[in-house]
């Protein structure tokens, strides 16, 4: 088997001929049939999270069919079409895992990130993580549901009852919650990079109520905004965007720093707040939801020996909805 290998962060991912591991307790053997391309891998490859396990093979929104199993494995079958997300392992011992917070586990290991991911032909992953995937959607479709779909999900539930949502950051994530905030009756609000008409254009096709540039003000004040850009100057920004007792949610697990701000914009009872990681049971209400919308991904699928490529097109904002890695294509 192949692997796209990160051995250090700055370094383009290198390929590399592996031995297709062996399931320990717990564990299935899945044939990646496509892994999706997310920001934190990003931030992993350019060493702005800097807790990864070296070398890495990143990839966290992985999709593809049980290859083998040990004895204890009882969720699936082999053959089965499964998917793995960015929560590899909790403890269920800490506090947050007995209150169940183990988005917030202060023991969990990360797919991509602390165990080896999906930007590879086969991977080993903790069937106690792992969902299965609905038959409406193809491997390279169902693989965004993964970690933009799951985290978007999380990140609209944090806005609340909000009826005007901004989205800061248009988007795997955005290109999601789009869709579901449409199906429950509200208006979305669809913030670009400066300039980016094709984004606009992009976010308009998905029936938002509004797009323009982060620095417009939207045409009336929101119930919330949600920011998916790792642009720090973004929160000020969305908190004037936001009406009193209206929250600003920060859906990413990196931002630049973020400005100083005067009080008056925070003031008036708005929330700041930021989304960390997902619960299983996030996943599974997520993925039971989304064929229910239906959700559509937008995917531009690449080979894995183009790994480097789709993550440089990630950083350049060249791509509209999500970038997925097809092995064997
Ligand atoms: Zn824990
Ligand atoms: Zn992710």
């Amino acid at each position: 088997m192949h692997a796209m290998v990160l051995d250090a962060p700055g370094q383009a991912l290198r390929r590399e001929a592996r031995a297709v591991p062996e399931p320990g307790p717990d564990q299935v053997l899945v044939k990646v049939a496509a892994c999706g391309v997310c920001r934190t891998d990003l931030h992993v490859v350019d060493g702005e999270l800097t807790d990864a396990k070296l070398p890495i093979v990143p990839g966290h929104e992985i999709v593809g069919k049980v290859a083998a199993t040990r004895a204890r494995v009882e969720r699936f079958d082999i053959g089965q079409r499964i998917g793995v997300p960015w929560l590899g392992h909790t403890c269920g011992a800490c506090h947050y895992c007995r209150a169940g917070h183990e988005n917030l586990c202060e023991n969990a290991r990360f797919t991509g990130y602390h165990i080896d991911g999906g930007y590879a032909d086969y991977t080993l992953a903790d069937q106690r993580y792992c969902f299965p995937i609905s038959g409406d959607y193809t491997d390279a479709q169902a693989a965004p549901l993964l970690c933009a779909g799951l985290i978007g999900y999380r990140s609209l539930r944090m806005a609340g009852e909000a009826r005007r949502i901004g989205l800061y950051g248009f988007g795997a994530a955005a290109h999601i919650v789009a869709q579901l905030a449409a199906h429950e009756g509200r208006e979305i609000y669809a913030f670009t990079r400066p300039g980016d008409t094709e984004a606009q254009d992009f976010a308009r096709g998905l029936g938002v109520a509004w797009a323009g540039d982060s620095g417009q003000a939207p045409p009336e004040p929101l119930d919330a905004a949600i920011i998916y850009a790792p642009v720090g100057a973004l929160v000020p920004a969305a908190l004037r965007a936001v009406r009193p007792g209206g929250t600003v949610v920060c859906a990413g697990i990196h931002m630049s720093d973020i400005p100083s701000f005067p009080y008056e914009i925070l003031w008036g009872e708005r929330r700041l707040v930021s989304v960390a990681n997902l619960t299983r049971a996030d996943g599974e209400e997520f993925l039971a939801l989304a064929p229910k919308v239906p959700v559509r991904t937008t995917v531009r699928q690449y080979p894995l020996d183009a790994a480097n490529q789709a993550l440089d097109d990630l950083r350049a904002g060249r791509l509209q909805g999500a970038a997925v890695l097809i092995p064997g294509a």
